[in-house]
């Protein structure tokens, strides 16, 4: 039983920036072959499988909108050719699209409700159907992983951003509930939940001001992408063979709501 990927066949979405770049890159140096999703941006994803390559890892970069159906079919259809099957799912893609509530357009919801929600129910769907398809392989002790990623805003309610949250919240039964009913099967569905990791995702929130951001976080630092990479590769590997339906919160202790900590 190890944290050795070798032999498996990994699909990240939204792995040209950020979180999903730094998951793509340590499964690769774990000896997983990567698929790196990317939406816009073909040279960033690109620049992702030539780093991948030159450590003599095997990765290509796959186009596709999480929230198109046929696209997500299209990119596990392109995993399988290239690689031959599909052993781990990081359903990672994700954005923020930030509005007072009242003056959220329907737009706003819909945009961030289909990229978050539907685009995660989408893909991990295709992963079940190829885990099905496909049976047992080796390198693994289950059939298949999937990792959803959420937020601590899966608990944190979130002023201004009730579109986000209500999506990672969704995450968090969408993920329990597939975890629950494939379970028997030897699959194995997980969460990661990161609190403020060092991304273009909040670079405007760290832009007003780290120390605000600080003050949320006891542990005293923003996280950063390996933060994250190395909790979702324990959670993928065998190492954590045990763990089902589990929500691992990376976020330097901020769902302990340090706001107590001086106000007791
Ligand atoms: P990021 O903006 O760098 O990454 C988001 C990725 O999703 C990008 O690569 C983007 O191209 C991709 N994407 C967007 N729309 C897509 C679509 N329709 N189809 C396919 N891909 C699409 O930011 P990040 O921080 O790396 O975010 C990654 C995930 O982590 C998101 O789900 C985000 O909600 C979550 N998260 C991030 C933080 C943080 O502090 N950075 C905290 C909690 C949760």
């Amino acid at each position: 039983m190890q944290l050795s990927l070798a032999g498996q066949v990994a699909v990240v979405t939204g792995a040209s920036s950020g979180l999903g770049r730094g998951i793509a890159e340590l499964f690769a140096e774990a000896g997983a072959a990567v698929v790196v999703n990317y939406h816009g941006g073909v040279e960033a994803a690109a620049e992702v499988v030539r780093g991948i390559e030159a450590k003599g890892g095997e990765a290509i970069a796959v186009q596709a909108d999480v929230a198109d159906p046929d696209a997500v079919a299209r990119m596990f259809e392109a995993a399988a050719a290239r690689f031959g099957a599909v052993d781990i799912l990081v359903a990672n893609s994700g954005i923020q699209q930030d509005a007072p509530f009242a003056e959220m357009t329907l737009q706003d919801w819909h945009k961030v409700i289909s990229t978050n929600l539907t685009g995660q129910f989408l893909c991990c769907q295709a992963a079940l159907r190829r885990f099905r398809a496909q049976g047992r392989r080796p390198h693994s002790r289950a059939l298949g992983k999937i990792l959803c990623m959420s937020s601590v805003h899966d608990r944190i309610p979130w002023a201004g951003h009730a579109n986000y949250a209500a999506s990672k919240g969704g995450i968090a039964m969408l993920m329990q509930s597939l975890a629950q009913e494939v379970a028997a099967e030897g699959i194995r569905v997980n969460a990661i939940a990161p609190g403020a990791i060092r991304t273009r995702i909040n670079a405007g929130a760290r832009a007003e001001g780290e120390a605000k951001m600080l003050d949320l976080i006891p542990y005293g630092r923003v996280g950063e992408p390996e933060d994250v990479a190395r909790a979702a590769l324990f959670l993928v590997s065998d190492l954590a063979d045990y763990v089902v339906g589990a929500t691992l919160y990376v976020d330097g202790g901020m769902t302990l709501y340090p706001g107590f900590r001086d106000n007791g």
